[in-house]
């Protein structure tokens, strides 16, 4: 249970004055629920105005303060023009106060003729005329915009003002109660940083970075808690401690010696599942760095020492296909292997159930499906997550808690993520990495072209096509813009279809799961020659005859994105190609990116550099979901402040890992102010 300290923190928006159902939706639209979420609204950034006495030394674009007399009222003839006060500062400099719009009344009642009114705005220039449009106050005497010399400008939504936003975060700070202090003294004096609640205040008011770091180093220091909890609980559960005896995996016939990097992580894991305290292990590896072997290594370990393993995959399409390959490996060693997804009904359910409670199935495949209350297992002792990002930590705490004893559990992802964010993604688990490419494999030709010279591009496709390859072409689908993103994919589809007809497919995340399927299996099997899909293809597919792949719009992807994408082709011994297409407007930062991805096929790098791009200002208009799990923090501040966030907890945890101490308990609000409490919840159980 929440303590009530944090109550006012946690009620609705709507218990707020002017909060009504009207103002709810734009306060939604920005993810502003509760109190809680408007006293965490940070500015984007502050205006700074200037008080002047005159326009004398004022440059255009400054943002000031003057005290103005209005001498004329002049509306536009036929009434669409603008309307414009025209007004004298102290030395008789004449400027236009400009509205567009319906404003004659407001400007009437603000700027009467003849009388002094003090004006904030941004100086402008319109012909030769100096002009202040819309400006931000109006006011009698100096002493009501005095105080607004500083001023947040907060991120809106349609039907919200600046001035609408300021006051309901001044209402929900004076919500906020005072908190005990949760960081670490040393830490909290060596930075000089406010309390929690004074930060916030200060935050709101100008730019005081001390106080935006304590309060990101908050949500940091809620983060690593939260996962260190996880991973403290984790050690004290029992497991099953699983011995193998190579009886199986002696059995397996793969066609290639295993790389360095492959053998490390198979010997790290075999050392965890020995262990009487349940492994919780991510497998980090490049695409194409050969995962799906590490997988069935374990789960044969597993099996060997007398427990079943489940796979886990996020999509029915990837569950599907690691059936496939994993059943085709581990034919020689008469392992008893099934796939349940969401789709399978009736008698087929029914008897894979039944196999997976008497132990005749060893390894199930499936998605989430696997873990419903339904599913019983004899004895499950490893657990295989593939593409570990879509999966929060609160699922996969609910995943490990089938079955009597807590199973191992192995995350996999081929998200190459700095290493810093791996700390705060996955903070919780021991890392094993794939930082060796299987042998052999050709570099993926990659060239970025305008989108202009998109009928060249069509052609070169054809003869692609005709020469027995396949070829994938991915449109950009964004969940801001999903309906329309869609539509293009479609459109595009049309329009190759009427080229190559049958031989075209198309994937989409809308389309019903049975028309998804067909279509990727038509692909799969190398009926249909190419496949235009939204990024679905993103993770896992594998088609080694697919040397050709189109992205339109890359510089709407970001560069991890990308380079998943591009790891779709040269999976086979042919040469392959990767196109990029770019719309004519490119940014100097998205010019920097696509140039990036010609340069280098290293994931790992190319994460380490996308942080440094979007650290440096650029938009996160191609954020990823579980891109970070932060909203305060900045991409600069988790990686300045995460490492310490990270040592912080660490301590606290070592000497009271039952947060019980006055600093323990402090630590406990904080883990629900940001919504971490599931790692108080491990507290209780355990
Ligand atoms: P990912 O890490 O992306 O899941 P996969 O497991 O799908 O990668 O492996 C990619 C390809 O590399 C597969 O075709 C697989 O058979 C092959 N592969 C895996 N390990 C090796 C190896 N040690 N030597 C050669 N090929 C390998
Ligand atoms: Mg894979």
């Amino acid at each position: 249970m929440r303590p009530e300290t944090l109550n006012p923190l946690f009620t609705d928006t709507e218990s707020l004055e002017g909060v009504g159902p009207k103002l709810r939706k734009p306060l939604e639209k920005l993810g502003l629920t509760r109190v809680r979420d408007l006293a965490y609204h940070l500015p984007d950034r502050f205006v700074q105005r200037r008080a002047v006495t005159d326009l004398d030394d004022v440059s255009e674009g400054e943002q000031i303060v003057v005290a103005l007399t209005p001498i004329e009222h002049k509306a536009s003839r036929n009434g669409r023009g603008p309307y414009r006060v025209l007004a004298q500062d102290a030395k008789g400099n004449v400027l236009a106060v400009t509205y567009f719009g319906r404003a004659s009344y407001t400007a009437k009642k603000l700027l009467p003729v003849g009388e002094q009114r003090w004006v904030a705005g941004r100086l402008d220039r319109y012909g030769d005329m100096l002009q202040i449009v819309h400006p931000d106050h109006v006011a009698e005497d100096s002493a009501g915009l005095m105080g607004h010399l500083v001023e947040p400008v907060y991120a809106l939504a349609e039907g919200l003002t600046q001035p609408k936003v300021a006051r309901l975060v001044a209402q929900a700070m004076e919500r906020a109660p005072e908190l005990p202090e949760w960081i670490e003294p040393g830490v909290l004096e060596k930075h000089k940083w406010p309390v929690w609640r004074d930060a916030l205040v200060l935050a709101h008011k100008g730019e005081h970075p001390a106080a935006r770091d304590r309060l990101a180093y908050d949500e940091l220091l809620a983060n690593s808690l939260a996962l260190l909890l996880v991973k403290q609980a984790n050690r004290a559960r029992r497991g099953q401690p699983l011995k193998g005896d190579g009886s199986l995996r002696g059995k397996l016939a793969l066609p290639f010696p295993l790389t360095g990097a492959q053998q490390r992580s198979i010997a790290e894991i075999e050392g965890d599942l020995a262990q009487t305290s349940p492994m919780l292990r991510l497998l980090q590896g490049d695409v194409g760095s050969g995962k799906t072997v590490v997988a069935l290594e374990s789960m044969l370990l597993a099996v060997e020492g007398g427990a079943q393993a489940a796979l886990l995959a996020p999509t029915e399409i990837l569950a599907r296909q690691h059936f496939e390959t994993l059943r085709r490996m581990a034919a020689p060693t008469g392992v008893q292997i099934a796939l349940l997804t969401g789709r399978d009904k009736g008698r087929a359910r029914e008897s894979i159930l039944m196999g997976l409670l008497d132990g005749s199935i060893d390894i199930i495949i499936g998605t989430h499906a696997i873990f419903q209350e339904a599913v019983a297992y004899r004895n499950l002792g490893l657990v295989v997550i593939d593409e570990q990002h879509r999966f929060g930590v609160s699922q996969r705490l609910m995943l490990t808690q089938k079955g009597k004893v807590t199973p191992h559990c192995l995350s996999m992802t081929a998200t190459p993520i700095p290493r810093t964010l791996t700390l705060a993604q996955y903070g919780e688990m021991d890392v094993s990495r794939l930082d060796e490419m299987p042998p052999g494999r050709q570099p993926i030709d990659t060239r970025v072209i305008s989108a202009e010279r998109i009928a060249e591009i069509a052609d070169g496709l054809a003869r692609h096509l005709e020469s027995g390859q396949q070829a994938y072409w991915v449109c950009p689908m964004v969940r801001d813009s999903e309906t329309e993103d869609i539509a293009a994919a479609e459109a595009r589809y049309a329009a190759l279809q009427a080229r190559f007809g049958d031989d075209a497919v198309l994937v989409h995340g809308q389309l019903r799961p049975e028309l998804k399927d067909a279509a990727m299996e038509r692909f799969a099997s190398g009926e249909a020659k190419l496949l235009v899909a939204t990024t679905v293809i993103e993770v896992g597919v594998d088609v080694p005859n697919a040397t050709l792949m189109v992205i339109e719009q890359a510089e709407r992807f970001g560069l991890a994105q990308l380079h998943q994408l591009r790891g779709r082709v040269g999976r086979g011994s042919a040469k392959s190609v990767c196109l990029l297409l770019r719309g004519s407007e490119l940014s100097e930062t998205g010019k920097q990116r696509l140039a990036l991805m010609r340069e280098t096929q290293d994931g790992f790098r190319l994460a380490e550099e996308d942080l440094k791009l979007r650290g440096g200002g650029e938009l996160l208009g191609t954020r990823q979901s579980g891109d970070t799990p932060f909203r305060v923090a900045d991409l600069e501040q988790i990686q300045r402040l995460l490492p310490l966030a990270h040592d912080d907890a660490r301590l606290l945890i070592d000497r009271d890992g039952g947060l019980t101490g006055p600093r323990g308990e402090a630590a406990r609000l904080l883990l629900y102010l940001f919504e971490r409490d599931w790692g108080v919840q491990l507290l209780r159980g355990g």
